[in-house]
């Protein structure tokens, strides 16, 4: 029986949205039912890496659309065997399994690190996690999440997540037995609010894992696809990483992610890893023509070097409005506000036409475009200067 009573209400009530319609987006824009638009450094959840509706992407899935949607997962297909070509030929793994969402890869990441024990180090499962950590909403990546808000929710969780801290060596080192299998870990711990790992840190947690020959799981669902100025986060620290999931930017937009391996980790045998819409060749054509976009070095310095201007212009507003630092890398940036005045900076600036994002009550996080332009950068830093000055929570440095 429809007892809805209002359209938003036939949608299940699981966060809290604003009560307008997007209709269309284009580049760093996006449109309401009502025409108001928006200048988005949101854009998905970092996922739409070149923007809304990009006409690469448009084009792939139009012209794939008519040619082959999906002959299933027991079938090969053209953008699958391409698409996981370029991700191998471009990172330090040698294997890809193509999934729906990012929690669904990290899920396959476990079972593949557990798999990779039971075969290899005598039956050993436990995954060394971080606190703050974000892995997804599935039980067992809720389980390795690191979110306290979690900790409570549909309980039995999934065992066998010992929670380190982030950029302390020792804390990883004191959780180590015999019944550790890998380390997993996001190099910038993205929904936690933007909380880096330093280089060192992750060569340190490199050499150790190699020299306990445990696994180095990279959860890069929110740091790869170009977002922090290299291809992969983990290239900035000069490792080579045996597991790497993906997500968000790798569809740019569509619903696409990845499970990379090397050839020596690579272990699943037949039946212990599938999914009927896994590598289907609409998204895949999609991953391809991002791949093809942002893969490239000019692309790359591009993006380096927008998140610096990025960075020193949020440095600029939090000197003159006497907040905190700025975090994180290339477009992958937050800033630490110091009180809890972000959720009244997102309302104000969602009023004014800029979508902003508060990962925690005291920082916003950015991560628009990959192809923002210094323009776009400036609209939304004159935004935030107005709306910090207008909640009359900004406190001038005297
Ligand atoms: C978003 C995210 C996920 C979950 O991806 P979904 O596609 O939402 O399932 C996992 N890990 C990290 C680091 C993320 O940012």
């Amino acid at each position: 029986m429809n007892i809805a009573t209002h359209p938003f209400d036939s949608l299940m009530n699981i966060t809290a949205r604003p009560p307008v319609v997007f209709v269309r987006g284009e580049g760093s824009f996006v449109w309401d039912d009502s025409g108001k638009r928006y200048l988005d450094f949101i854009q998905g959840w970092a996922v739409n890496c070149l923007g809304h509706s990009p006409s690469a992407v448009a084009e792939a899935l139009a012209a794939q659309a008519k040619l082959l949607l999906t002959p299933s997962p027991a079938f090969y297909n053209g953008p699958s065997l391409k698409l996981a070509k370029a991700l191998v030929d471009h990172s330090c793994f040698d294997q890809v399994f193509f999934t729906n969402s990012g929690a669904e890869a990290n899920e396959g990441a476990i079972k593949l690190a557990r798999k990779y024990g039971a075969l290899h180090k005598n039956g050993a499962l436990e995954i060394i996690t971080f606190e703050g950590g974000f892995h997804g909403r599935t039980l067992a990546t809720m389980s390795a999440s690191g979110k306290k808000a979690f900790e409570p929710l549909f309980e039995p969780k999934v065992s066998g997540f010992p929670k380190a801290r982030l950029n302390e060596l020792a804390s990883v080192q004191r959780l180590i037995t015999d019944k550790t299998v890998a380390v997993m870990l996001e190099p910038i711990q993205g929904e936690a609010g933007v909380w880096p790992t330093t280089d060192q840190f992750l060569r340190d947690l490199r050499e150790l894992t190699s020299a306990h020959r445990l696994l180095l799981i990279v959860d890069e669902i929110q740091t790869g696809i170009g977002r922090t100025g290299k291809l992969f986060h983990y290239e900035h620290a000069d490792i080579a990483p045996d597991i790497m999931t993906l997500g968000k930017g790798i569809g740019g937009g569509v619903p696409l992610a990845a499970l990379l391996a090397t050839k020596a980790v690579s272990c699943f045998e037949h039946g212990d890893q599938g999914g009927t819409f896994n590598g289907n060749p609409l998204m895949c054509a999609a991953g391809l023509a991002i791949m093809q976009h942002v893969a490239s070095p000019d692309f790359l310095k591009s993006v380096a070097d927008t998140g610096l201007y990025l960075e020193g212009e949020l440095q600029r507003i939090s000197a003159r409005h006497g907040l905190g630092e700025v975090r994180g890398r290339g477009l992958l940036l937050a800033l630490d506000l110091k009180i809890p005045i972000a959720g009244s900076i997102v309302t104000q600036a969602f009023d004014d036409g800029v979508l902003l994002n508060a990962p925690r009550p005291d920082a916003l996080r950015f991560m628009p475009a990959l192809n923002v332009t210094r323009e776009e950068i400036a609209l939304m830093i004159d935004c935030l200067d107005a709306a910090l000055t207008k909640t009359g929570a900004a406190r001038r440095v005297a």
